[in-house]
């Protein structure tokens, strides 16, 4: 075997590792979920929010659903590859690609833009599976600064390109809905290989714009 295959075999084993929660586990959570909304203000004995204990922790479940991996970014990653690209610095640059992350600091969501882009060396990827890269590391509770560099860390995994740019940019809630109730934007960067090369981040940054 060779170390290329070693190399995304465990990428293919960090990216599938579905959850599993048992029924008397989900319905203990419920109830306990029940309690906070209740005893925070929420009347649970109305038509609309009889179930909503339920509902808020499916979307949670959904909300976090990056820890699931995603199968499809794997499985159909074979196909996508194509031969060797030989212009050495031509840049892919996909975005905005929507995200939503939950802060783990508050578990309260963040939400912004993303963009991605590679300096390909023997390997491409489908411009869709950049978009599936960035919800498989928004879906969960992160950080802004985590987010971009695990999503620079795994497509470097997934196509040894010469490089990789990643832009976040994302508006917090934790800030906006409560402490200084600030609407601010936070913009974050990460780089690898190519991108050192500060012309090929100020095109990227272009492009991005
Ligand atoms: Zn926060």
């Amino acid at each position: 075997m060779s170390e290329r295959v070693i190399e995304l075999s465990s990428a293919v084993a960090v990216l599938a590792s579905p959850r599993e929660i048992a029924l008397e586990d989900w319905t203990r959570f419920r109830g306990n979920v029940a309690e906070i909304l209740g005893a925070f203000g929420l009347p649970l004995d109305t038509p609309p929010t009889r179930d909503t204990p339920e509902r808020f922790l499916r979307a949670l479940f959904d909300a976090t659903a990056g820890y699931d991996g995603d199968p499809k970014l794997v499985t159909t990653f074979p196909t996508e590859v194509t031969g060797a690209v030989e212009e050495p610095f031509a840049q892919v640059v996909e975005g905005p690609i929507a995200f939503s992350a939950l802060c783990e600091h508050h578990a309260l969501p963040f939400v912004g833009h993303a963009h991605v882009g590679y300096v390909a060396g023997e390997r491409i990827i489908g411009i869709s599976k950049l978009t599936r890269l960035v919800r498989l590391y928004a879906r969960r509770f992160t950080v802004q600064e985590r987010l971009g560099e695990q999503i620079a860390d795994t497509l470097v995994r997934l196509v040894q390109p010469q490089g990789v740019g990643v832009r976040l940019e994302a508006s917090h809630l934790c800030t906006r809905m409560r402490g200084v109730e600030e609407p601010s934007r936070t913009t974050t960067t990460a780089w690898r290989g190519v991108y050192r090369d500060a012309a090929l981040r100020r095109e990227f940054l272009e492009l991005a714009r």
